[in-house]
């Protein structure tokens, strides 16, 4: 049973989670974004605990992307590491107000005998995902006059990308700040 696991043979102690995500899972995570799919992987390195009669988990999400660079489109490595804090409940839709919610804690349902991972998975791994990934944080992007690859070759021209602009004036703001 992949990615499931009996509630009660989930202890106080905690029971480790250390498996790599089936690439059926994270195919279907990852089908709405521009990736490379045979080159994405994930692996949940994590420990299911009851503490009275709550199941937590809590670990870490690694996920490894194939995606194109935002900047010059070229193929960008990401590798992530997203922590994962997740109280599971027995029926999320009763709990009323009278439930602090905690920051930074996710909250998802199990049925009374089985944890299963896989949907928190999907979500989590869907949450990774870069808004702006890049091949390497020095990349020079495309040249908006011309598009050649400023990382390959020097066009001479001198038009800024709206990426460059703004880090640009961020780092004016810094140097103000520090100054
Ligand atoms: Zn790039
Ligand atoms: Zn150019």
């Amino acid at each position: 049973m992949e990615l499931r696991y009996k509630i009660k043979e989930i202890s106080s102690e905690g029971l480790p989670v250390t498996e790599a995500i089936p690439a059926e899972l994270v195919g279907e995570a990852l089908s709405g974004v521009d990736c490379d799919l045979g080159h994405c992987t994930a692996r949940i390195e994590a420990r299911l605990c009851e503490v009275e009669g709550q199941i937590y988990l809590h670990g870490l999400l690694n996920v490894d992307l194939s995606m194109p660079c935002s900047r010059c489109l070229q193929v960008a490595r990401v590798a992530l590491k997203a922590p994962l804090t997740i109280v599971y409940v027995r029926d999320a839709k009763a709990d009323d107000d009278s439930n602090e919610e905690l920051e930074d804690v996710d909250y998802a349902e199990h049925d009374g005998k089985v944890i299963d991972l896989r949907p928190m998975l999907r979500e989590q791994l869907i949450l990774a995902v870069p808004l702006a990934p890049l091949c390497k944080q020095s990349c020079q992007g495309l040249c908006p006059t011309c598009g050649e690859d400023r990382n390959l070759t020097d066009c001479h021209h001198t038009g800024e990308a709206p990426e460059s602009v703004s880090e640009l004036r961020f780092s004016v703001l810094k140097s103000i700040k520090l100054g």
